[in-house]
Formats: structure tokens, sequence, C-alpha cells
């Protein structure tokens, strides 16, 4: 069976996440995003209801069987934010008055320009004076006057305002939880579709993480948490939210709202860097390849953008607009993975060493990965390993390895965790093997798979790794594929 042909394309370091949407709905669309190197797809809950994201999740599972991959999936939960409700697309200028409601069923009536905002609590906060931001900032509102359930706004500029959009209270936070009813909802909603992770909007601090936290623990749901940085209280808490967080997301979206456009680029070095000392994985997202919503190839400061992310060493990439509403969303995952292999070949040897440096490796373990990865870097091998508990895959991850590695497991839902981790390949062998199998089976039947899915060819080299739960032997083993 050697030189079957590679279902679906492995992306070198740097993870393809994507999100799903109108533009992804069809099953053709998901199976291509991940044959191109997808390995995680996100829904984002702020729209739809159960009925499309369980069609997106028969999607998402079925074009993993066929394909034979780990994909995972990724709710993402609105959280405390503020919305617009149902209306007729509206131009305005610079000058004009528009009014916020409570009521949904509002319309449009006559001269008067009305705009339903949901939840209603945002009518607690709102003052004169106040600056909104609508969407992802285009349109800036100043609020002249607010009585119970209405607020009079100026427009201080030109733009569009479309319905279904973010608004943001500049400098307010919601006199809410952290959770609304419906967000719990879609909280359960995640754990009984057994999805992979959630991600959390605006998370404020990590009594909020740890809120989720308790509510999983009530729920009885191992899903993993994803807290979304992209508030100011969620910059400042960056550190103690990495903490009790099993990921964090850099959400450049509502950052660049938040905060000055021109600070981006120091907010994703600062809070990559924090994510990397907590030993936490880190996704960058939104504006990845903006330019591919409307045109089938990036614009060169796209590639540029994508390209020094990539030598940022963050571990994941998520694209959104591009994959949700996007015209192109295959070819904006072709480009990503065309991009972040070329960046990954060129990345600087210098940058690799650096962050290695700042691991100290304490326990056997730790030390017997650290002696792997340079073995098989130096013979220019592929790592094989096999994970019965999920000890050694995030240890690999954090090395930045410069050579390919495939991790096998027996338990699907761990694999998917590591869908979105730096230079893991993720192997399903539950059809093949129990909890009970022990590491020689494991790493002979991960072997079998990798070869007869084309990924390995004769002549390569494979470091077979056995790292042993609970016994202090480790060995490794080195072999040419004939
Ligand atoms: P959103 O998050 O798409 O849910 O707003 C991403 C971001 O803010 O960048
Ligand atoms: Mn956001």
């Amino acid at each position: 069976m050697n030189g079957a042909r590679r279902l679906v394309q492995v992306s070198k370091g740097i993870k393809i996440l994507a999100t799903i949407g109108p533009a992804s709905i069809s099953p053709e669309v998901v199976r291509e995003m991940i044959r191109n190197g997808v390995s995680g797809f996100r829904i984002n809950m702020a729209f739809g209801n159960p009925e499309t994201w369980s069609s997106y999740v028969k999607n998402i599972r079925e074009a993993s069987v066929e394909l034979d991959t780990v994909v995972s999936i990724i709710a993402d939960i609105p959280g405390p934010q503020v919305r617009t409700g149902e209306f007729q697309v509206i131009e305005v200028k610079k000058g004009d008055i528009v009014y916020l409601t409570r009521a949904e069923q509002d319309k449009q009536s006559g001269e008067v320009v009305e705009i339903p905002v949901h939840p209603e609590q945002v009518f607690d906060v709102l003052e004169p004076g106040d600056t909104i931001l609508y969407g992802d900032g285009e349109v800036e509102l100043s609020v002249l006057e607010v009585s119970n359930d209405r607020a009079r706004c100026l427009v201080k500029n030109h733009g569009v305002l479309k319905p279904g959009k973010k608004i943001v209270v500049l400098g307010k936070e919601l006199p809410t939880g952290f959770l609304s009813d419906r967000d719990v909802e879609l909280v359960k909603y995640s754990c009984s579709e057994n999805l992979s992770y959630i991600a959390l909007s605006y998370v404020r601090s990590e009594l909020d993480v740890q809120f989720v936290r308790d509510l999983l623990t009530q729920f009885n749901c191992d899903v993993g948490i994803i807290s979304k940085i992209e508030t100011p209280s969620g910059v400042r808490n960056a550190g103690r939210i990495a903490d009790l967080s099993d990921a964090i997301l850099i959400a450049r979206g509502d950052l660049g709202v938040h905060f000055p456009i021109e600070d981006i680029p120091l907010l994703q070095e600062q809070i990559t860097r924090i994510s990397v000392e907590k030993n936490k994985p880190v996704i960058v997202a939104t504006d990845i390849l903006d330019s591919m919503i409307e045109n089938n190839r990036p614009s060169r400061s796209d590639v540029v953008g994508l390209y020094n992310i990539v030598h940022s060493l963050a571990d994941a990439i998520l694209l959104t607009n591009e994959t949700a509403i996007g015209k192109y969303p295959v070819e904006a995952v072709k480009w990503a993975r065309i991009i972040a292999d070329t960046a990954y070949k060129n990345t600087p040897p210098v940058l690799i060493e650096q962050s290695r440096k700042t691991i100290k490796p304490t326990t056997l373990l730790e030390k017997y990965v650290q002696g792997l990865v340079y073995l098989a870097e130096s013979l220019d091998g592929v790592i094989l390993v096999y994970t019965k508990t999920g000890r050694t895959p995030p240890l690999i991850s954090k090395l930045r390895p410069r050579t390919r590695v495939y991790v096998g497991s027996w338990n699907r839902k761990l694999l998917e965790k590591y869908t979105i981790y730096y230079g893991v390949n993720t192997v399903d062998l539950s059809s093949k093997l129990t909890e009970q199998d022990d590491y020689e089976k494991g790493v002979e039947e991960l072997y079998v798979k990798t070869r007869d899915q084309g990924y390995l060819k004769p002549g390569d080299v494979v470091i077979k790794s056995y790292a042993k739960r609970g016994v202090n032997v480790h060995e490794i083993r080195v072999e040419v594929v004939i």
C-alpha cells in the first residue's frame, strides 16, 4: 500500500482553523477546506440556530470520516455583547440622527431610523455623551439623549448600518453576569453535541473562566475552554485568564474596536508571549486574509501579515469572514496553507533557538522529549508518538519542531484537542485500538496507518517514540521505511 494518495494536506507548524458560515454551508466546501489543511472549525453562535449548527456539525463530521482525519469543532459563545436586531440596511451620513430601541418588533417608521438592540440591559448603562462603535467600528455614534427604551444618537461619519451587527459602548461593560441564559444553553448544546472546544467571547477576568469551568463540571462535560482576549479588561488579566484556560485566542476584530488600531501589533505580540509563558496554545484570529472575502488572491499586505504570524510561532490562525461569508472560502484556505508553508520553510533558526531557551525541562519526560526532537531534527526524520493520556504531544509542540510529527491515539476526543496545537499532526486509531492496548501496539498501528495513507515513503527515516505512562523507561527506535 506504499505511495497511497494523501487525502489531506498537512500544514507544517502552524494550524489553520476556519469559521463555518453561509459561505461554507455545503458539504463539498467543508470537505475541500479540510482537504486543503483546515484542522478545526469554529461555529459563531452569535448567528444561526441549533438546526443550522447541527447541520454544520454533521457536514464536518461526515467529511472528517470520509477523509479519515481528525477535525475539531469549536463553539463560539457570544457572551456579554450587544447586537442589533432585524431592520432594513440603511446608509447614514455625518449629522444624521438614529434611535436605538429596546423592542425587536419596532420598524423603521417615516423619517425616524430605529435600530433595535439587545440585550435590553444596555439601556441601563447608556448615558448622553457615550460613544458607540458600530460593527467592527465602521460607524461611530454619539449618544445625545436616553429614555427608558430609546437612545437618540448622532451619526459621526458616513457608513452603512446593517442588521445583526455588534455594537460597542466604549468603556462600558454590561451590568449582566458573564453568560446569559441563552449562552448557558449554548454551552449545554456544545456538551450534548460532544464538541471539542468552546470559545468564550469577551472574557473579563479569570472569574469568568472559573464560572464556566464550574458549569462544565456541573454538566459533566470535557469540552476545552478557549478564552478570547478582546477588551481592555481581558488584556489586563490575560495571564490569569490563560492560567485557567486550555487555549487563548487573540480576537483582533474586537481588539481593534476597543484599542487604537495601531496598537494591534503590540497587543498581538504581548498576548502571544503571555500564552507561550503560560504554556497554552495561542490562536490569532480575524482579518488574516481579509482581502480574500472579495478576491480569489490575497493582497500583498495580507501575505506579509500571515507570514509574520507564522514567524511569531503562534499555534494556529483562525479565518473568520473569509470562510464564513467570503466569496472564496476554499481558495482562502489554500492560500493560507501556501503562505504558512513558505513561512515555515523560511523560519529564521534564531527564532526557534530563542523560543527554546525559555523552556527549562525538569522531569525525565520533558528531558526525553527534548532529546527526541533534537534527534529527529538531526536525522531529518519523522516522529511517531502514541499517546494514551496526552502528556507527550504538548511537550513536543512547545518545542516548535522543525520536523514532521504524527501523534496517534485510541482516544479521538483527545486528538481533537491537538488540532489547535503547533506542529503535531493527529492520527485517529480509535477503530483499531482501545485504552488497554500497549504503546508498542499503538506505535505500530500509527506507523502502518501513516504509511498506508502516503505520509511515509520508502527511504523516510522514522523515529518511533515509546514514552510510556507510569514507567520510568522511555524508548526511541530509529528505522528507515522500506
Ligand atoms: P468575533 O471574534 O468574530 O466573535 O467577534 C473575533 C474577533 O473579535 O476578532
Ligand atoms: Mn470578537
